[in-house]
């Protein structure tokens, strides 16, 4: 099913100002959006305003062609999963997957089809019979999935399902959501404030700060093309360097002189209305080059490093004291307190207007 928002706002009584507004999104059938963003940017009220626990204050909320603004939730075919499974302790894996729909009042024959089938699909045949108490806490999350799972709903709405996990078991129910949906093909719209559960498994991100849209598009859009300075920092970890700096005379110089880069032919082009103007920097921590023969090359000074494995995060240090951080691969070596030249892979810049924040550059 398509999920189209039009408009979508939301004023909390007693509230003065909106939590949302002007929220327009369209989530094509089958596919996996996820609504990214800081800790009260409006996330869950949105996902309740779609499951339709929060009541539309303005604008049009499509199912299809349907608009279902005040259909009640049981109506609108929905099934939602979140962060706290509150599984019945004293029913089995199997009643408690089974709830919903013997509540429903459906034949023995069809809960039993759809419990071993959602069972199988999470791979938790052989819990069936054991208590919630006596599963571990990545089984109990797949319980609470099989119980949407056996409603066959048109849309999953999930809210930080995953948060309750340790790391290891996140990361794997990552891979297994992903592998689910796409073998149930079902609509899903998932909350989290995670960047990486975002980019792991959306094919659809829409990024909200402050009750905002800051962006729609896919994750690919979101890492390298980033519509502003928020975004750019929101997404991609290490955090992207920003330096702020003024472009002048065709070539971007950071403050207190320490960077000094001409931009690609291309950008030049887009930043020719940005001279003598104040503008932005960006470049992620594994887009600089570890070589001083590149024009343009600087010094830096290696502060801290972090082993990682594949690669090396190194905290440096420019001669104003502007901190950067560098990505490099693990085999790389470098010696805490060295200075080191570093370049710039040009094509990988981000610049950005510094008054608006607003993306320069194609
Ligand atoms: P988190 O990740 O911390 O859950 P969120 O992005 O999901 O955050 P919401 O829970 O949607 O954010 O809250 C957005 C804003 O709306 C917050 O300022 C919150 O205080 C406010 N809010 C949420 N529920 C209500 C309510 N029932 N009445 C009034 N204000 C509310």
């Amino acid at each position: 099913m398509k999920v189209l928002l039009k408009n979508i706002g939301k004023k909390y009584e007693g509230r003065e100002e909106f939590t949302l507004r002007n929220i327009n999104l369209e989530i094509d059938d089958r596919e996996f959006c996820v609504i990214l963003g800081p800790s009260g940017c409006g996330k869950t009220t949105l996902l309740r305003m779609i499951a339709g626990l929060n009541s539309i204050t303005e604008g049009d909320l499509m199912f299809d062609d349907r608009r279902v603004n005040t259909v009640p939730p049981k109506d609108r075919d929905i099934a939602m999963v979140f962060q706290s499974y509150a599984l019945y302790p004293h029913m089995t894996v199997y009643d408690n997957m089974a709830f919903s729909l013997a509540m429903r009042k459906e034949s023995r024959k069809l809960i039993d089809e759809r419990v071993r089938e959602a069972a199988e699909l999470l791979q938790i045949e052989n819990n069936l019979y054991a208590k919630p108490a006596d599963i571990s806490g990545g089984q109990r999350q797949r319980v609470a999935l099989g119980r949407a799972i056996v409603r066959k709903p048109k849309v999953f709405l999930m809210d930080e399902p995953l948060s309750n996990l340790d790391a290891k078991l996140r990361e794997h129910m990552r891979v297994e959501l992903v592998r689910i949906h796409k073998q149930l093909g079902t609509t899903t719209i998932y909350v989290t404030h995670d960047q990486t559960e975002a980019m792991t498994m959306a094919n659809k991100i829409i990024l909200l700060d402050k009750g905002k849209v800051q962006q729609v598009g896919t994750p690919d859009e979101f890492y390298n093309k980033p519509v502003n300075i928020f975004v750019a920092r929101f997404i991609g970890s290490p955090t992207m360097n920003i330096l702020e700096g003024e472009y002048k005379n065709g070539r971007f110089v950071s403050n207190n002189n320490t960077i000094k880069l001409t931009p690609s032919e291309e950008d030049r082009e887009s930043l020719s209305a940005f001279e003598g103007k104040r503008i932005s920097m960006g470049i992620r921590p594994e887009r600089f080059v570890n070589d001083d023969t590149y024009e343009d090359s600087f010094k830096a000074k290696v502060d801290v490093i972090e082993m990682l494995g594949k690669e090396k995060t190194i905290f440096a240090k420019l001669e104003d004291g502007t901190d950067l951080v560098i990505s490099v691969p693990g085999h790389h070596e470098f010696i805490e307190g060295e200075s080191h030249s570093f370049g710039f892979d040009k094509s990988a810049i981000h610049f950005f207007d510094s008054e608006t924040g607003n993306r320069i550059n194609p």
